[in-house]
């Protein structure tokens, strides 16, 4: 070989050599590759094959040879060149460097064809006569190379595929994770762990931020009527709004269901101007729920009940604020439709006492043992008794002693007072029969029994009573039952037929606590009533309280007027009794002359009466 060819060799491979070079990008190495090649061998142009998936990812072995997968064009240099068929190449097996070559009929051109390791060919095409058997020599080596180069490439490509691959699920993963399905809020996990930042933050920073708890009023009963579909399209409207009338530093997110919880964070120098801000967006809160809602078809109205805790608060932790929210938020749903309320805590240990005693009262309606009727007797001016008050007594297991008026007020919020009331009327009539049975004094007329609005207000009321007093065998004209003036205010003629339809049973209705409630009179002239209780309030000092000597007096000259009956409540005093008697009235009830007793007692006491 002669000297210049040597050299000319030396320096072909050299720079073929420096083309392949380290570098790990396919494409580049191999365009740089084909330029030399076109440049140095005089070449009319260079094709790649590879092995390729539908992606375009060259694939270096095939997974399965019944189905090798056929070479597909890669690349040209020129670009736009004539592409050569390879078909009947195919990649190689082995390291060994196998090369083709092929002159084109016609044309004369000559094609060179080299495999790829397994997984591509490389055709190298010169029209100007065929390469020297030296230089395809020289080329087998570094084809070799190429190939190796190649694989490292492809290889190094797919990792970087496979790791966009993975980051990108990864992505995904914690984006679910963080994030709501329905809405793609922000979920509890993410908000807790805002929240917890927040918290972070050194408290050497003098700043506040606020959490508020929202829970959309009614939103079961759009469930419930508009089925799941719409209820879905609604929270996903209440999602944008909150996020629209959220400004820069709020973040809202959904909990669970129609609960939803904005994040202020802390920007605020003072509780004031935490304040400050909470209630702008309270604001901006409140117009946006002012209109209707499109969900779906439907335009709906709803508004959210909002509890809000400022944070920093001591050393709570972020659940504890998250549930001092919910609390504050359960105290503005028992306010009202669309109140907003701050933790306060005092509330929330009332709250929490009344949640209690909700379980318990529950807990007690299934043991009804628990609870008892006491009787009070009432009096005319003689002394003589006319008739006797039920009063319920709650034996708790749990507590010494929790009175009616703490908990007939929650039984009434809660519903139970429907159980617990007919309970009491049964109870009542039982003991009617008794007080049948029993001698009692002439002058004795009535048990009565306290009603409340609630379950007076019941379509099935009279129907109930009515069934207990045959179920019992309780002679209805001894009965009488106490309701307030609030139990007549909704629903004046449904009440005014139930009041007729117990009078003609012989039942008498009496107007408990009255004074105290808003009666018109012109309603009251048309109330079958028997009796009005003139509530304590007014009988309390009345000898030496001249205001409520006043309303006694007129509530007197009223009874009188309609003909209705009157009692005094709360008597304590033989002055009060004087007091009373002086502005006509004449029947009393009272410590001063009785407390209430347990019954048998009580029938006791009426028996020795009677008898002396
Ligand atoms: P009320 O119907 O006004 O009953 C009178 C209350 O005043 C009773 O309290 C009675 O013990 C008390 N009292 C009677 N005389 C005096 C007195 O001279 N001085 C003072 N300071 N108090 C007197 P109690 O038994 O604690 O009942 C409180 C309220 O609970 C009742 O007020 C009534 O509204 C309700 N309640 C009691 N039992 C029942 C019931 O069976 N059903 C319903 N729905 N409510 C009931
Ligand atoms: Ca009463
Ligand atoms: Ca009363």
């Amino acid at each position: 070989m002669p000297q210049t060819n040597t050299l000319k060799y030396v320096s072909i491979q050299h720079e073929l050599g420096m083309a392949i070079g380290t570098a790990l990008r396919l494409r580049p190495m191999l365009l740089s590759f084909s330029r030399v090649c076109l440049r140095r061998l005089g070449l009319a142009a260079v094709h790649f094959h590879f092995r390729q998936l539908d992606d375009g990812s060259v694939q270096l072995r095939a997974e399965d040879d019944s189905h090798a997968v056929s070479l597909s064009h890669y690349l040209s240099l020129p670009l736009h060149s004539q592409v050569p068929d390879v078909a009947d190449f195919g990649p190689g097996s082995g390291s060994a460097v196998r090369c083709a070559h092929r002159v084109e009929e016609g044309s004369g051109g000559h094609t060179y064809a080299f495999a790829l390791g397994s997984f591509g060919v490389i055709t190298l095409c010169r029209i100007k006569g065929p390469l020297d058997d030296a230089i395809i020599e020289l080329l087998k080596p570094l084809i070799e190379r190429l190939g190796l180069s190649c694989q490292a490439s492809i290889e190094h490509e797919g990792l970087l595929l496979a790791i966009a691959a993975r980051k990108k699920a990864e992505e995904t993963i914690l984006h679910q994770l963080l994030h709501d399905d329905l809405t793609q809020m922000p979920n509890r996990r993410q908000l807790m762990r805002l929240l917890e930042e927040e918290l972070a933050i050194a408290t050497g920073h003098e700043s506040f931020g606020a959490l508020l708890f929202l829970d959309l009023d009614r939103f079961k009963v759009v469930n419930d009527t508009l089925g799941h579909a719409i209820g879905d399209q609604l929270l996903i409207a209440v999602a944008t709004i909150l996020q629209g009338s959220m400004g820069e530093d709020g973040i809202a997110a959904r909990l669970s269901g129609d609960e939803f919880v904005i994040l202020l964070r802390r920007r605020a120098g003072s509780q004031a101007e935490a304040i400050g801000r909470v209630d702008a967006l309270l604001g901006r809160i409140r117009a946006e729920f002012s209109g209707t809602i499109q969900a779906g078809d439907h335009l709906l109205y709803v508004t959210p009940s909002i509890g809000i805790e400022l944070f920093p608060d001591g050393e709570c932790s972020a659940e504890q604020i998250l549930r001092r929210a919910d609390t504050a938020m359960y105290q503005a749903k028992l306010s009202g439709l669309s109140s907003s309320v701050y933790y306060d805590r005092q509330l929330s240990s009332d709250l929490e006492w009344r949640r209690e005693i909700e379980k318990e009262l529950q807990f007690a309606l299934k043991d009804l043992g628990q609870f008892e009727l006491h009787y009070q007797t009432q009096h005319d001016g003689a002394g003589h008794c006319i008739g006797a008050e039920a009063l319920i007594r709650w034996n708790s297991p749990y507590r010494e002693t929790v009175v009616p008026h703490e908990f007939i007020p929650i039984a009434e919020e809660t519903g139970l007072i429907l159980d617990l009331g007919r309970w009491v009327l049964k109870r009542a009539c039982e003991d009617v029969r008794r007080f049948q049975d029993s001698i009692l004094p002439a002058s004795f007329r009535k048990v009565s029994v306290n009603v409340s609005a609630v379950q007076f207000n019941r379509d099935d009321f009279v129907g109930i009573l009515s069934d207990i007093i045959a179920e019992t065998g309780a002679n209805p004209e001894l009965l009488a039952i106490e309701i307030t003036e609030s139990a007549l205010i909704r629903n004046k003629e449904s009440a005014i037929g139930k009041m007729a339809a117990l009078r003609n049973q012989g039942i008498e209705v009496i107007i408990d606590d009255f004074g105290t409630g808003f009666s018109s009179l012109s309603y009251l002239s048309r109330l079958p009533v028997g009796t009005l209780k003139i509530d304590q309030e007014f009988v309390r000092n009345i000898d030496s309280v001249p205001g409520n000597q006043a309303i006694v007096e007129t509530i007197v000259a009223l009874g009188h007027t309609l003909g209705i009956q009157l009692i005094a409540e709360g008597v304590e005093t033989q002055a009060e009794q004087e007091c009373l008697k002086i502005i006509g009235c004449s029947l009393y009830q009272g410590f001063l002359f009785s407390r209430p007793a347990p019954l048998e007692d009580v029938l006791e006491a009426l028996a020795v009466a009677a008898a002396g």
